[in-house]
């Protein structure tokens, strides 16, 4: 049997590790940006990750990097929209769907609606600065002419753990030595 007709079957496929979902579904799309959000934890940032989907197919893939660029606007959402006007070659992103690892903040929030993103899909809530819902709501907001449909809580926990095993780590590490 072939790796094609494997899957045809619905026979587990292991790959790399990561649980196999439908193929064009949110989970399958928030798995990419959770492997962007890894690699953000390996360069020693916030690990957030983020894509962007049109007409089926990631066009944008981005990690948090305001360390790196010292840049505090360097979020992975920013990024990831600054990526997809230019494969467009338009700022308005139109028919897209942005997944994010964790809830998005003010500034995202806002270059989204910005964006004309179309849907937005998160993983975790950020009860200290998401801007869709939690802390603000300017994704959503009936006051603004633009409102992107949002789906929360895709691979919530897988989201949620990344960014708790960063933040123990990052407090271990700047533990004083004895
Ligand atoms: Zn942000």
């Amino acid at each position: 049997m072939n790796l094609f007709q494997a899957r045809r079957k619905g026979s587990p496929l292991r790959m790399s590790g990561l649980r196999k979902f439908e193929a064009g579904s949110d989970a399958t799309f928030m798995q990419s940006a959770l492997s962007e959000a890894e690699r953000a934890a390996r360069e020693g940032e916030v690990p957030v990750g983020a894509v962007i989907v049109q007409g089926g197919k990631i066009i944008a893939r981005a990690h948090n990097r305001p360390i790196h660029l010292s840049d505090p606007g360097a979020h992975a959402e920013m990024l990831v929209l600054r990526r997809a006007g230019r494969k467009l070659g338009n700022y308005r992103l139109k028919g897209c769907t942005l997944y994010v690892t964790i809830e998005p903040c003010a500034m995202c929030a806002g270059a989204m609606v910005v964006a004309r993103i179309e849907r937005v899909v998160f993983g975790a809530r950020d009860p200290k600065a998401g801007a869709a819902g939690s802390v603000l709501s300017v994704i959503g907001n009936p006051r603004l002419n633009h409102r992107p449909e949002v789906v929360s809580g895709v691979l919530e926990g897988d989201c949620a753990r990344l960014l708790r095993s960063f933040f123990r780590s990052a407090r271990k590490r700047s533990r004083p030595a004895r």
